[in-house]
């Protein structure tokens, strides 16, 4: 299995634990939106230091929570998200630097998350 197997195994893992939220009214799919998320956004990767039986189809591995840090300042909080309901979000920090994500299905659902939290 290589990288991207891997990527697209797990997405699809972690789609199955996580339903697509309902879209809020307000929001049109067409529209891209900005959110401003100013506490620190926490995700759920694989452990990369989990101990135990090899990675295999039968086992999804141990996962862990993190919290999201810009890769250029460490920077944890003041995220502004932009996109479309249902389309990956483009997350910059605080100083305007832009994430780098190969996790297409999380960008997608942590723009439906930000934007379900702001239409409250
Ligand atoms: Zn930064």
């Amino acid at each position: 299995m290589d990288d991207h197997e891997r990527d697209e195994l797990l997405a699809r893992i972690e789609g199955l634990a996580t339903p697509e939220p309902e879209r809020p009214t307000g929001i049109d799919p067409d529209v891209e939106h900005e959110v401003t998320v100013v506490d620190a956004i926490s995700y759920t990767a694989p452990n990369p230091f989990a101990q135990g039986e090899p990675m295999s189809d039968a086992s999804p591995p141990p996962t862990m929570t993190s919290t999201l840090a810009c890769q250029q300042c460490g920077s944890t909080s003041g995220w502004t998200l932009r996109g479309r309901w249902g389309s990956p979000a483009v997350i910059s920090c605080a100083a305007g630097h832009v994430l780098e994500s190969r996790d297409h299905r999380w960008l997608v659902s942590i723009m439906q998350r930000a934007l379900v939290t702001a239409a409250r």
